[in-house]
């Protein structure tokens, strides 16, 4: 089974940047980017990124303010802080080389230690995602870890990942372009659950990440508060800005970082 789910992603992995390298910091990079945004949005800015700090050093040496510009867009600004004090910590000890040193950096989980030590230094272990963790309960054949094929586990891991993004996907399992089908103890069982009773997704338009993600791009931008919200979703949401260290209020005005 192991073979050919391999078999099946050297045939269809997608060519992406963090894909060629081995470096920890890029991959690193490309992991915290990859937590909110689509892969289509992060090809570019990952590119601008490594251009700017091409190393874990260059990226310690930035300051915040410049690392939240750099970062507007990209979802939670709270991770790009941390992506920094990472790097400042590796720039000083050097880098961890397994999973369980790795997650004892800053706005590092298990998650993303495992896809760092597993890509990075083919450490022999699973990076388990929500994909992962469908897939391999579907499959019925123990958990990740106990998936992982011999020296081979990082490509094992994206595998999964791929797997679960394209085809055993949450609500329908493609189980006839599935390369594990044969092995599965969930083959053609995957019903799609009634959607008509699904809870219906807030707008993000009315959430105050939406809000607080304003505050930071038109701080970014040099231009004060955003325009256009009221002042009730503006407040609590510069009050948590303030609170995680994104934004300072001096009596000049507020800055970021
Ligand atoms: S056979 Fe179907 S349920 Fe099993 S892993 Fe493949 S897609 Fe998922």
């Amino acid at each position: 089974m192991q073979g050919a789910i391999l078999d099946w992603y050297a045939a269809v992995r997608r060519d992406l940047p963090w894909r060629r390298t081995r470096d920890p910091y890029a991959i690193l990079v490309s992991e915290v980017m990859l937590q909110q945004t689509q892969v289509a949005r992060v090809v570019g800015r990952y590119e601008a990124w490594l251009e700017r700090w091409p190393s874990a050093a260059a990226l310690a040496r930035a300051t915040p303010a410049a690392v939240l510009r750099e970062w507007v867009g990209l979802g939670y600004n709270r991770r790009a802080l941390w992506l920094r004090e990472a790097c400042a910590i590796v720039a000083r000890d050097g880098w961890p080389q397994t999973a369980a040193e790795l997650v004892r950096l800053p706005g590092v989980g298990p998650y993303t230690a495992a896809a760092v030590a597993s890509f990075a230094f083919g450490e022999q272990v699973a990076a388990v995602d929500t994909n992962v963790r469908r897939v391999a309960a579907r499959l019925g054949r123990g958990e990740p870890a106990e998936l992982l094929p011999a020296g081979r586990a990082g490509d094992f891991n994206q595998a999964l990942m791929e797997l679960g993004a394209t085809v055993c996907r949450a609500r329908a399992a493609a189980c006839a372009e599935c390369p594990a089908a044969g092995w599965c103890a969930s083959r053609d069982m995957v019903a799609a659950p009634p959607r008509a009773g699904a809870r219906k997704r807030e707008r993000f338009e009315d959430s105050n990440r939406w809000v607080r993600g304003r505050i930071v791009s038109a701080l970014a931008a040099g231009q004060g508060m955003p325009a256009g919200i009221a002042p009730e979703r503006l407040e609590p949401a510069l009050a948590g800005l303030v609170r995680d260290g994104l934004v300072r209020r001096t009596a000049a005005g507020l800055s970021l970082g």
